[in-house]
C-alpha cells in the first residue's frame, strides 16, 4: 500500500494564519465566538483562500463554508465530506476545530499536487456555530437535518442575544438555514480530525485515537431540601443539614460506578448552591447539578437509577426532601465500523501508535453519524488542555494526525466494496 505525507509546514502557516482572527493580545487566547466579526471575517477569508486552489466554494444558509473538489466525470457522486469547526470558545486555543478545516485542505493541496486519482468529490466543510453560544451545534445540525424553525426562533446566547439577530447582522436569513440539509444519499463518508482535549493520548504515550463514538450525557438538577437552623443551637442529630446529604452522595459517585458503570463512564457535581448560605446556619438546601456520560445508553440508564436510589436512600437517612429535574438526556452515537477499520489500518501502515476511544465531548462528527458512515481522528493534547490559550498539539503529532486522514481518505476513494462506507 502506498501512503501519503502531508506537508506540515503549510498546516502550521494556515493554523497561525486563522489564529489571528479573534486573538487577544492580553490573554493570548482567540475570542472567534460564532456570528461575531472575527469570526465572519475568518470565514471571508476562509472562501477566498478555498478559492486560490480552484475549488467550488459557497457558504449556506447557516454560515458553513463548503468548499469540493470533483472528479472529472464524478460530480454526481456522493462527496465524502471533511469538517469541523471555525468558531472558538471565548479565549480558546488555536487547534479546536480549525485543525479539521486545515488538515482537509491539506489532503487535497496533496491530491492536487500528486494527481491523485479519486473516484468521489471531497468536501472541506468548516462549519458555523459548534462551540454552543446560541445551545446548539448550528452547522453540523442545519447540514444533516436535526435544525428545526422552533429551535432557531428561540435559541439565545447567555446575554439574551437572540441567533437570528446575529445571523441578520451578517447577511444571513435564518429561514436559509433549513435549506443547507443534505440528503444522506449525497454523502459517501464523514471524517473528522480533531485534537482530544483530554490527557489519556497523552498519558497512555499514544499518537493517533480512533474515535469509537461520542459519550452520550444526561443532565439533573437535584435539590436536597431540609431545615436552616441555627449552627450553635441545633444539635447535631437533630439535623436536617442539606449539604450533609450533597456530601454522602459525591462519596457514593466512586461506588456506583464501580457497580453500574464502565472506565468510560463519567460523573460530575459541577456547580453546588448552599442555602441560605450563611457561615453560622446550617445549610437548609442544597441545589446542584449531575452530569453523567457513557457510551452506552443502557449503562447511562443503570447508572442513573442507581444515582437516583442512592440520592432517595441517602435523603431518607438525613431527613431531606428530595427533588430532580432531568435537563437533558443525549443518547451516545458510535462511529461507523467501517470508517473505525479505515482509520486503524492507515494508522497501522504508517506505523503510528494509536488507541480506540470514546469522545468524551460533543463534536460537529456526532450530527453525521445519524445519516452517513462516520469517523473521527484525535491527537494528543498537551496536558490534556483545550479550551484555553495554552492549548497545545506538537507540530509531529498533528503531522502524524493529518497523515492518517489523508490516508483514511484516499482509502475510502479506492474501496471497491460498493456500499461498504
Ligand atoms: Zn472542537
Amino acid at each position: 500500500m502506498i501512503t501519503y505525507s502531508i506537508n506540515i509546514d503549510r498546516v502550521e502557516k494556515d493554523l497561525y494564519q486563522l489564529a489571528k482572527f479573534g486573538f487577544n493580545e492580553k490573554d493570548k487566547g482567540i475570542y472567534r465566538q460564532g456570528f461575531t466579526d472575527p469570526d465572519w471575517e475568518s470565514r471571508l477569508w476562509l472562501m477566498e483562500y478555498f478559492e486560490s486552489y480552484g475549488l467550488k466554494v459557497q457558504m449556506d444558509g447557516a454560515g458553513n463554508v463548503c468548499a469540493r473538489l470533483e472528479p472529472e466525470g464524478g460530480e454526481s457522486q456522493p462527496t465524502i465530506i471533511i469538517a469541523s469547526h471555525l468558531d472558538s470558545v471565548p479565549a480558546g486555543g488555536i487547534f479546536d476545530g480549525t485543525l479539521g478545516v486545515v488538515a482537509g485542505l491539506e489532503c487535497i493541496r496533496i491530491i492536487q499536487e500528486n494527481n491523485i486519482p479519486f473516484r468521489y468529490p471531497i468536501e472541506i466543510i468548516a462549519t458555523s456555530e459548534e462551540e454552543g453560544r446560541f445551545g446548539g451545534m448550528l452547522g453540523a445540525q442545519a447540514l444533516t437535518g436535526s435544525l428545526t424553525l422552533g429551535w432557531l426562533e428561540n435559541a439565545k446566547d447567555p446575554t439574551g442575544e437572540k441567533i437570528t439577530d446575529a445571523m441578520a447582522k451578517y447577511g444571513l436569513d435564518y429561514h436559509q438555514a433549513l435549506h443547507a440539509v443534505r440528503a444522506p444519499e449525497t454523502i459517501k463518508a464523514f471524517l473528522e480530525l480533531h485534537i482530544e482535549q483530554g490527557p489519556v493520548l497523552e498519558a497512555s504515550k499514544k499518537t493517533i485515537g480512533v474515535v469509537e463514538g461520542i459519550s452520550g450525557v444526561f443532565k439533573w438538577l437535584i435539590k436536597f431540601i431540609g431545615k436552616a437552623d441555627h449552627a450553635g443551637t441545633a444539635p447535631m442529630n437533630l439535623r436536617s443539614d442539606a449539604f450533609m446529604g450533597l456530601a454522602e452522595f459525591a462519596h457514593e459517585i466512586g461506588r456506583i460506578i464501580e457497580e453500574n458503570g464502565t472506565d468510560k463512564t463519567r460523573l460530575t457535581i459541577g456547580r453546588v448552591e448552599l442555602k441560605p448560605g450563611y457561615a453560622h446556619t446550617v445549610p437548609g438546601q442544597a441545589e446542584f447539578t449531575l452530569v453523567g456520560r457513557d457510551m452506552s445508553e443502557e449503562v447511562m440508564k443503570d447508572v442513573s437509577d442507581s444515582c437516583r436510589k442512592a440520592l432517595s436512600a441517602i435523603a431518607r437517612r438525613h431527613r431531606l426532601m428530595f427533588e430532580y429535574e432531568q435537563m437533558s438526556w443525549l443518547e451516545p452515537k458510535a462511529c461507523s465500523q467501517y470508517v473505525m477499520d479505515v482509520i486503524e489500518k492507515n494508522t497501522q501502515e504508517l506505523g503510528y501508535s494509536y488507541q480506540l476511544m470514546p469522545s468524551g465531548a460533543g463534536h460537529d462528527a456526532q450530527f453525521f453519524s445519524d445519516i452517513t458512515p462516520t469517523g473521527m481522528i484525535f491527537i494528543p493534547s498537551v496536558g490534556g488542555v483545550s479550551h484555553a490559550p495554552d492549548e497545545w498539539s506538537h507540530w509531529s503529532d498533528v503531522e502524524k494526525g493529518c497523515n492518517v486522514l489523508l490516508n483514511s481518505l484516499l482509502t475510502i476513494q479506492h474501496d471497491n466494496a460498493e456500499g461498504k462506507a
